[in-house]
């Protein structure tokens, strides 16, 4: 049991003071990474593995042939593995990746769902994905384009209205409505974005951990809690109030303290809403809503693109990265247990009885699976078990894909055009998804459910046949587990109903345009993905699950309380999206400790 000594801090002071950690560690993994030390890295790696450009993943068969040794063996080929993967292997290690599903990518993946049409099945929009990532990689160069959507939102309106925002007009589209909220909104932009400019310079750090211990042991911790507060006072006071207001508060109330009029706030606050099963009007909505900003695409900060070829693109391009740096990547091979000896973790044993013996096991599964199910409670301390059980997880997200013989035609702007391209919000008020919230707690669902539909075969004609289409459904606020112990397997035909005569009250005709459907409810995307609860992010983005307490104080540094075994998905900073950041992050801990052999 080696469960750090953690020193308690209100969460206040920690966001008031904290900053990268492994500030002293930074200088020498970016060392690492020149593209010297990576062609050495390289060159070894092409003596000691016969991996080529063109090699697939293996399957569990051949992995249980032989007991294997590898320095690091990694839990799960979601994203956030494959990013660890990468680097770590530039950096010479070498890595094996062992994924539970036939294919890797998590829920970053695009299939095949009705005959000659192909969708991202769970994460379908990027803008998350750090561009240093994209870069170190060279996704580009490994097949990845991302094409900007040329619409951000469009929003048809109670009053048969619509608000279609992006494009350059959002300016009058919103003034339709109030000059007001038009006249206010580059204020309200440029002041989210200078927060958002703040937690794009930390997703790439790793946050102070709050360890005691030998000052040696806590230096790297003070030198980046001194650097955050530097860059904290670099904000005015005016900033500063305004982020505290971004951290505590709820969306609704953030959005009502600058604007009036209702389809600008629902469009704005949609974003506080997803993945998030709470009221819009929730404390701590305000920060979901400011995590779906930090992004960009192509350069354009806070905008929304789309992959071409879906999300699976991404990951297909990050596998390419990691076979082409010499990564054994084995898929169908589910890991069972963690190896735990002399209180150091060694490797793992997988369903078939697959043993892997490694110097280090990093972790991109979610929190509880792997300290719930893998991790024997023996090398757990009891309060870090109960506090684990504790862990919050959960989304109120029902995901389907549907075949389209045709485009949807709205009644509020019919026929074709640049909304088709945008985020199709079907949500008119911050009061309706506050309403879909109180009846899906109360019976699971709501007759009058969120829905937002992207149809991405408008921007990419890989997806559908030709003049056909796909639209991904994004609906918020159902039930994570229904009232009474009923079963989603039991009423997701009824619920999937109900979304698409939802959108077909918007558009007419959507119903019958509908050739085939996939439908994900949140106990499918437990099942499928591994999300605890369906919740999207590996864990809620509420404030006591942020930063240094993300997925639990004392361990914000991608350190898990075993030594030897790390974390790198979504349960750690800076949480969930398909930003590859944690991943990123988690291989920089480990170089660090591989560096002072620790
Ligand atoms: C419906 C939905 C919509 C979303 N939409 C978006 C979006 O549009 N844009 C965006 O940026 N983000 C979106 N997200 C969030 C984003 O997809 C996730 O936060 C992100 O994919 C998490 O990545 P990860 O690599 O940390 O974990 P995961 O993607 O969850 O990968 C973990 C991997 O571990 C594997 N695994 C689990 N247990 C084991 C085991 N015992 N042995 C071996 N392997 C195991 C799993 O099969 C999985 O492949 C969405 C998520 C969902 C579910």
């Amino acid at each position: 049991m080696t469960d750090p000594n953690v020193r308690r801090a209100d969460l206040t002071a920690l966001f008031a003071h904290a900053s990268d950690a492994d500030l002293a560690d930074t200088k020498a993994y970016r060392l690492q990474s020149t593209p010297r030390q990576t062609q050495k890295s390289l060159a070894i790696l092409a003596l000691r593995t016969s991996v080529s450009d063109t090699e697939t993943p293996t399957s569990n068969q051949e992995l249980a042939m032989a007991a294997q040794e590898t320095d690091i063996v990694i839990i799960g080929g979601g994203h956030n593995g494959l990013v660890c993967a990468a680097y770590l292997a530039a950096a010479g290690q070498k890595v094996t990746v062992v994924e539970r599903r036939g294919v890797t990518g998590g829920a970053a993946v695009t299939e095949e769902f009705h005959p000659g049409f192909r969708n991202s099945v769970a994460a379908y929009t990027v803008s998350l994905l750090n561009p240093r990532v994209i870069a170190d990689l060279e996704l580009a160069k490994h097949g990845l384009h991302i094409v900007n959507r040329p619409y951000a939102n469009f929003l048809p309106t109670s009053d048969g209205r619509y608000l279609l925002t992006g494009g350059g007009g959002t300016t009058a589209e919103v003034a339709k409505f109030s000059a007001q909220d038009a006249a206010a909104l580059p204020a309200y932009e440029a002041q989210l974005e200078t927060i958002a400019d703040l937690l794009r310079d930390l997703v790439l750090e790793t946050p102070p951990n709050l360890t005691s211990g030998s000052w040696r042991d806590a230096l790297p911790d003070l030198l980046g809690a001194a650097r955050l507060g530097n860059r904290l006072r670099r904000l005015t006071m005016d900033e500063r109030r305004v982020l505290l207001e971004l951290f505590a508060t709820s969306a609704g109330e953030f959005l009502d303290g600058w604007f009036t009029s209702d389809p600008l706030k629902a469009v704005l606050g949609f974003d506080g809403i997803v993945g998030n099963y709470a009221s819009p009007y929730a404390a701590g909505s305000a920060y979901v809503l400011l995590h779906h900003v930090f992004g960009e695409v192509n350069g354009v900060k806070g905008a929304w693109g789309h992959a071409i070829g879906g999300m699976g693109a991404i990951t297909q391009a990050m596998q390419r990265a990691c076979v082409a740096r010499g990564v054994s990547i084995h898929t169908d091979c589910a890991v069972e247990q963690v190896l735990v000896e002399a209180g150091r973790a060694c490797g793992v044993v997988t369903a078939t009885g697959g043993v892997i013996r490694a110097k280090r096991v990093v972790s991109n599964i979610h929190p509880r699976l792997l300290f719930e199910k893998l991790v024997d409670p023996a090398h757990l301390a009891p309060d870090f078990r109960a506090r684990m059980t504790r862990y919050k997880s959960g989304s109120g997200t029902f995901r389907m894909n549907v075949a389209l013989s045709q485009l949807p035609d709205f009644t509020c702007l019919p026929g074709p055009g640049g909304h088709l391209c945008a985020g199709i919000i079907l949500a008119p008020t911050l009061a309706y998804m506050e309403q879909a919230w109180i009846d899906a707690r109360q019976t699971g669902w709501s007759k009058a459910p969120i829905v937002e539909m992207l149809i991405p075969s408008t921007l990419d004609d890989s997806l559908a046949p030709a003049g056909q289409h796909v639209a991904s459904l994004f609906c918020q606020h159902v039930a994570p587990e229904l009232p009474d112990g009923a079963s989603w397997d039991d009423h997701r035909d009824t619920v999937a109903d109900l979304m698409i005569a939802t959108v077909d009250k918007a558009a007419p005709g959507f119903a019958a345009s509908v050739l085939g459907r996939q439908i994900k409810s949140p106990l499918d995307l437990e099942r499928d993905f591994g999300l605890v609860g369906g919740d999207i992010f590996h864990g809620r983005l509420t404030l006591d699950q942020l930063f240094s307490a993300r997925p639990m104080l004392g361990h914000g540094d991608y350190r898990a309380p075993v030594a030897g075994l790390y974390m790198c998905g979504a349960g750690t900073h800076p949480g969930g999206g398909v930003t590859g950041a944690p991943g990123h992050n988690a291989a920089r801990a480990i170089l660090a400790d591989i560096r002072r052999r620790r």
